[in-house]
């Protein structure tokens, strides 16, 4: 029997919204019922017209901690993460200082995050050239998966790898069943634009976006869709930014290879034509490219050959974006978004005619999936966590300082007008953001992938 019922008339499932009931007893999903059907005797809690979503899921988040809580740390991030609907997020393996490349780094990690936590949490590890005698020691450690990069990472304890680290690690990786994440811009074409643009104005958002140009991806993506073919291994491109890959990821998914794509909110709601120069805090890399690509990556994600949106969330403190200089070559590239997600996702989707359905497939069930967590995350059904975000679709607002809620207020986003507004967030049953507001302690736990016993691997 159902301890309560949370109700609203647009209660988010796979393939439909309806005026249901999401029955939860203790932190669990025991059943999702018509709303007249909840039975008299439960407690119900009415949400009205807000919508009811699953728990957000994260796969793309630089929680820095330990080593750089000076940029995050897991008590901000979560909290920031709360605040934007998400239930659960999967750390990126770099810029922490160990990086998460060993055993021993990612129980640094755990001890870190113990206490500090308001949402659950999963860690990937990193590939690097020297760490390919780790990998089976850190799945059994119970990360998601792995990450790695095919051009410099932008800080000099986390190392690129090439064609033939990757020809190595692909063996034993498949063995895991876990995805490889990569980080797909090959150096080549970067380093001959940058050359060719020694002399140019970095301060001009045009210069940066030459110097890391399309073919720098789609090689990458080629490099890796082969590498696909010929291990049998997952491999997951993050934070796609060029459309012009679109046509090959196509032919690759056709063809049943078991690859996965994602791209970012920055991706998806901003463009090139509108950065100021000086703007620093737009860089990212791969770069925002232009207002025509963004809506060929809209189609994308539309017809399927993006599975995902994930933030990319990166912060730095203030200084390293370089705000008086406006230097983009100096300036640290990184988005930080997670609280404001949701409604940056949402004030596209709606105005292209997508539905919420939509955003819980790309921003909970696609990313739960890639992490190995949809037995418990991603989805409002019988047997889940009962993680939810309540989100008001029509709520117009102004984005302020404020509304961050991560370790320091720096946004492209401050002063952004949006649509739709997380009420609040529940993990597994409990209340963890009101209206601006953390009650409860830190709940928030790991979740390693080893847990999983119904997992097939
Ligand atoms: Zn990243």
């Amino acid at each position: 029997m159902a301890a309560q019922a949370f109700t609203s008339s647009r209660v988010v499932l796979p393939g439909k919204i309806g005026a249901l009931a999401v029955l939860v007893e203790g932190q669990r999903i025991v059943g999702v019922v018509p709303r007249n059907d909840v039975p008299d005797s439960i407690q119900v809690t009415d949400f009205g017209d807000s919508a009811i979503l699953p728990g957000l899921v994260d796969s793309h988040i630089h929680i820095n901690e330990p080593g750089r809580t000076e940029w995050e740390g897991f008590r901000t991030a979560t909290r920031a993460a709360a605040a934007g609907g998400y239930t659960m997020l999967v750390d990126m393996p770099l810029n922490c200082v160990p990086a998460t490349t060993s055993p021993e780094a990612l129980e640094a990690k755990r001890k870190a995050a113990l206490g500090q936590c308001r949402v659950d949490w999963a860690a990937w590890a990193g590939l690097v050239p020297e760490n390919l005698e780790h990998i089976a020691a850190l799945a059994s450690a119970g990360v998601c998966g792995f990450k790695c990069f095919l051009v410099h990472p932008g800080i000099d304890e986390f190392t690129m790898v090439n064609e033939e680290h990757l020809r190595a690690a692909l063996p034993n990786l498949k063995k895991t069943g876990l995805p490889l994440l990569v980080h797909a811009e090959l150096p080549g074409p970067i380093d001959s634009a940058t050359e060719k643009l020694m002399q140019a104005d970095w301060r001009m958002y045009a210069t940066y976006l030459k110097s890391r140009p399309d073919e720098a991806e789609l090689r990458a993506i080629d490099l890796l869709i082969r590498l696909c073919e010929e291990s049998g291994c997952r491999i997951h491109i993050v934070h796609l930014s060029t459309s012009k890959a679109l046509a090959s990821l196509r032919d690759a998914k056709h063809r049943g290879l078991p690859i996965t794509v994602e791209t970012c909110p920055h991706y998806l709601h901003l463009c090139s034509e509108e950065i100021s120069n000086g703007a620093t805090l737009h860089k990212c890399a791969p770069p925002i490219r232009s207002r025509e690509n963004r809506e060929a990556l809209w189609q994308g994600l539309r017809e399927g050959i993006i599975d995902l949106v994930a933030t990319d969330h990166s912060p730095c403190p203030p200084a390293m974006k370089q705000m008086e200089r406006g230097d983009f070559r100096a300036a640290w590239g990184g988005i930080p978004s997670v609280s404001l997600a949701l409604s940056l996702m949402w004030t596209e989707a709606s105005r292209r005619d997508c539905s919420l359905v939509d955003i819980a497939r790309w921003m909970a069930e696609g990313p739960a999936k890639l992490a190995g967590v949809e037995e418990r995350k991603g989805r409002l059904a019988t047997g889940l966590d009962a993680d939810m975000v309540v989100f008001d679709p029509e709520a117009e607002w102004t984005v302020t300082p404020a509304d961050l809620h991560y370790r320091h207020a720096l946004s492209p986003y401050l002063g952004k007008r949006l649509t739709g507004k997380v009420v609040m967030t529940f993990l597994r049953g409990e209340c963890v953001y009101r209206q601006g507001s953390f009650p409860g302690e830190f709940r928030g736990r790991e979740y390693p992938h080893n847990t999983f016993s119904t997992h097939k691997n």
